[in-house]
Order: structure tokens, then C-alpha cells, then sequence
């Protein structure tokens, strides 16, 4: 298929589902019916049990009889697990369960508070609160929370538990020499690859939460295909997407959104696509379906949520100086100590005050480009000259030093030493997947790629 063919496709998928909403044509809402049992069916076939993309369906047992089948498929490793150390978990269910007395914590409760009502000594809860790092938590407890005691028949505390979050438990044990010592349990959270499409009738925000998709996906969404697409001015009526992520679960019940494993997106007609890839060496991206990478080399804006308050020109009025020069950059008006980020990989030039830049950061990216940044307020922890840093990484924080009427950003982007307009100039792309690595990537991303695809073909072949 060509990718013309494609793009007419789905095109007419998505016109054909923008009429499916309406609730009173019940030959559409067939057409609706067939295509979720072909979808369902076909997600059956790729591993992916119905209950794991539709959570309606999902109970706590359903859940932990499609996990099995989800881990016998060859899926790219899943890095949102946390791993359990399940040793330690024995010993904590060695003790029987009856004994343990547990206090569901009130506003207003401390640990103090809490010892004391259950008949514990205050030399206890001073040896447990300053026990170590681990226990400082103790200090943070909520209402809601619940904290587990074990005490021995003089009413001295054997053993306590404390969950801060449904991912870790705090344990404190007493040893035989009588003083305490602690340990944190982190609890393995599982994660099911979920299918989720949308499309756009009035915004993004209101497709997704149509289609059941959080924010946070949403958001992640906007950050992958940003590069291709401007999500505030680029968006089209009857634009669609679909996306592919994990669902982080515990016990049974859901915790939060994991990461984005592909992602398609189909403004104007045409079509986006990304999938995330972890190299032999560990380096991770989201990357188009030929290994080429979603991003640039450079971000344009090193602020975010930021205004644009001068723009690049040969000549312009300057407020400070109350004459005609040029402005060589791009300024971002921004709140003092709003984050500044690296627009690019590089290494860090400079440092310090240069006159009217006030404090600046200069960052060399290889051997052709550079990006200045001005007027800050201060820079990130232990940024010095020589430094490497990755793109996106806080290197300072808005500021108004050097010359300056307010807080704002001045943004330089030189190309070869000549400045350059940040807003226009044409940005190289960031670094494809190696080569070498090529082979492993088909292997590792297939099984995503082909669930978006999938999806195409069910929607073009329903839309006849
Ligand atoms: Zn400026």
C-alpha cells in the first residue's frame, strides 16, 4: 500500500467516525459494533487480552489472568516495573496477620500522637522517629493512611508497618539487642500495554477524555509529535490518533499511566507515526517507524508556557538604551525563576556575567552550533564550563540581570558563529537509531507498530 493510499484511508476512516458518534443512525452504530468485535479479535490474536484495553471490563481477577498472557509475548522490556524484593515480603507474612493492631491515621495525628494512644513508650517513638532516612517518611503521615503495630505482652513495639504510597511499605523491626532497624519494600507494578484512539471534533483535551485517555498521555502526546505538529495551530476537525501505552497496576487496581510504546497521529491527512525503542546500550526514544527520530536537535523554545516578547530583526527600538540596534535573538518573557532549558546535547562554554547578557549560559553543540542564553536569574546546580548536558535539561532560571527592562529570556542561536533567527531557522534532526542497532529495532518495536496498523485497515475496511 502506498502511503498515498494510507492517507486516503484514513481519511475516510476519519470522516466515517466522526458520523459514528451520532447516537440515532443505528446502521453506523453496526458498523461501530463490528469494528470493536474485529478489533477485539484482532487484539486477541496480537496477546493483548479485551479486558486489557477496555477497563470496564476489567475486575481484579481478569487482570491477573491476562497478566500471564501478556508476559509470554515478546514484548520490548517494560521499564516502568519496579521490582519487588520478594525475600523481605516473607518475612514481613511470617507474622501472623491477627496480631497486628492497625490505626487508621486522623487529621492532626503525628506519630506521637499515635505511640502514645497504643500504649508505647516515647523513648520508642524518638528512637524510630530519628532511626534513619527511611523513617524520617513518619514525619509525613496523612489522614487515610494506616499504620500497622505489633506489640509484645508489656506493650513494647515488636514491629511496624507503614504504607506511604500503595508502591512501598516502610518496615521497622526490633532486633534482639533491642534497638530498630528499618527497610523499605517496593511492591512490583505491572504493566498492560492499553489501545486508545480519539478524534479531534473540537480540541485534543476533549478527544482524549472522550477516549478515555488522561492527561498525562495527552500531554506526552503533544511532546512526542510536537516536533511535526503545532498543537495550537496545526489542529484540524476530524484529525484522529491512536495510542498505545502502559497501564502501571497494583493488585489489581490501577496506580497510574505508564509510558507511551507507539503512538500514530493524522493531522490534516497526514500521518505521524512514533514508537519508543530502548538500544542494546540502553539509550531510549521515540523514534518514526524507519528508526528516523521524532525529535530535533535543538528545541526552539528553551521556555516553556512563555510569550514571546521581542523577536529576531536587523533593527529594533531598544527600550534600555533608547536607540536603534539589532536584535540577534528571541526573547521569552517569563516569570523570574521560571526554568531554562537546554535547547540541545552540548557542552557548556561558558558561565558567568558578560555585560549586557547579564548572567548567561553559552552552550556549544558539536562543532557548528552554539545557543546563548541571557539575562538569568541564576543557573542549575553545579552547572559549570565543560559540563555535558541533554536537551530539555533545566540549565538556569529566568531572570532580568544584565540589561534588562523585565524578566525575560534572550535566546541566540548561532550557526557557524553567525546569529541566526531561533523561531525560523531550519533545525537538524537529532541522531537516528545507529545502524548497527537497525535489525533490533524492527524486532523490538513490530509488535506496536503493527497494532496502529492494524487499526488503520479495521477502520478503512469498516467505513465501505
Ligand atoms: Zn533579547
Amino acid at each position: 500500500m502506498s502511503f498515498q493510499d494510507l492517507d486516503f484511508k484514513s481519511n475516510r476512516a476519519a470522516l466515517a467516525r466522526h458520523q459514528c458518534i451520532d447516537p440515532t443512525s443505528s446502521g453506523l452504530r453496526m458498523k461501530l459494533l463490528i469494528k470493536l468485535l474485529l478489533v477485539s479479535t484482532a487484539l486477541i490474536l496480537l496477546g493483548f487480552g479485551v479486558s486489557s484495553w477496555q477497563p470496564a471490563a476489567k475486575g481484579a481477577d481478569s487482570t491477573r489472568k491476562s497478566s500471564r498472557l501478556h508476559y509470554s509475548l515478546e514484548l520490548p522490556e517494560l521499564i516502568d516495573s519496579i521490582f519487588s524484593d520478594s525475600e523481605d515480603a516473607q518475612v514481613l507474612q511470617a507474622v501472623d496477620d491477627s496480631a497486628w493492631k492497625i490505626v487508621t491515621i486522623k487529621s492532626g495525628d503525628t506519630l506521637a500522637s499515635i505511640f502514645s494512644s497504643a500504649g508505647i513508650s516515647a523513648t520508642t517513638t524518638h528512637q524510630i522517629a530519628g532511626l534513619n532516612e527511611q523513617t524520617k517518611t513518619l514525619r509525613y503521615i496523612k489522614p487515610g493512611q494506616k499504620i500497622q503495630l505489633l506489640t509484645d505482652n508489656q506493650g513494647r513495639l515488636r514491629r511496624m508497618k507503614y504504607v506511604p504510597d500503595i508502591t512501598k511499605t516502610l518496615s521497622v523491626i526490633r532486633n534482639e539487642d533491642q534497638s530498630f532497624s528499618s527497610q523499605i519494600l517496593n511492591f512490583q507494578l505491572d504493566a498492560y500495554p492499553v489501545f486508545r484512539e480519539g478524534v479531534i471534533e473540537t480540541s485534543l483535551f476533549e478527544a482524549a477524555a472522550k477516549g478515555n485517555i488522561s492527561e498525562t498521555i495527552v500531554m506526552e502526546l503533544a511532546n512526542i509529535f510536537g516536533w511535526d505538529i503545532d498543537f495550537s495551530l496545526d489542529i484540524r476537525r476530524g484529525d484522529r490518533f491512536s495510542v498505545v501505552y502502559n497501564e502501571l497496576y497494583k493488585g489489581g487496581i490501577k496506580i497510574r499511566d505508564g509510558r507511551i510504546l507507539a503512538a500514530e497521529f493524522i493531522n490534516n491527512g497526514k500521518i505521524y507515526k512514533a514508537v519508543y525503542y530502548t538500544d542494546p546500550k540502553g539509550d531510549a526514544d521515540y523514534f518514526n517507524e524507519n528508526g528516523k527520530s521524532m525529535r530535533k536537535a535543538f528545541l526552539r523554545s528553551p521556555v516553556k508556557f512563555a510569550r514571546i516578547s521581542s523577536r529576531f530583526s536587523n533593527k529594533r527600538w531598544h527600550p534600555v538604551l533608547s536607540k536603534w540596534r539589532s536584535h540577534k535573538g528571541v526573547d521569552y518573557a517569563a516569570v523570574r525563576g521560571t526554568p531554562v532549558r537546554a535547547s540541545g546535547d552540548g557542552k557548556i562554554s561558558f558561565v558567568g556575567t558578560k555585560g549586557s547578557y547579564g548572567r548567561a549560559i553559552f552552550i556549544q553543540h558539536g562543532a557548528r552550533y552554539t545557543t546563548v542564553y541571557g539575562h538569568l536569574n541564576g543557573y542549575a546546580q553545579g552547572l559549570k564550563r565543560g559540563k555535558f548536558v541533554k536537551q530539555g535539561q533545566i540549565i538556569g532560571y529566568v531572570g532580568s540581570s544584565g540589561l534588562a527592562t523585565g524578566p525575560h529570556l534572550h535566546f541566540e542561536f548561532r550557526v557557524n558563529g553567525v546569529h541566526r533567527n531561533p523561531l525560523t531557522v531550519r533545525l537538524p534532526e537529532a541522531k537516528p537509531v545507529h545502524p548497527s542497532y537497525l535489525q533490533h529495532f524492527k524486532q523490538n518495536t513490530r509488535a506496536y507498530l503493527s497494532m496502529l496498523e492494524l487499526m488503520d485497515t479495521t477502520l478503512a475496511e469498516n467505513t465501505h
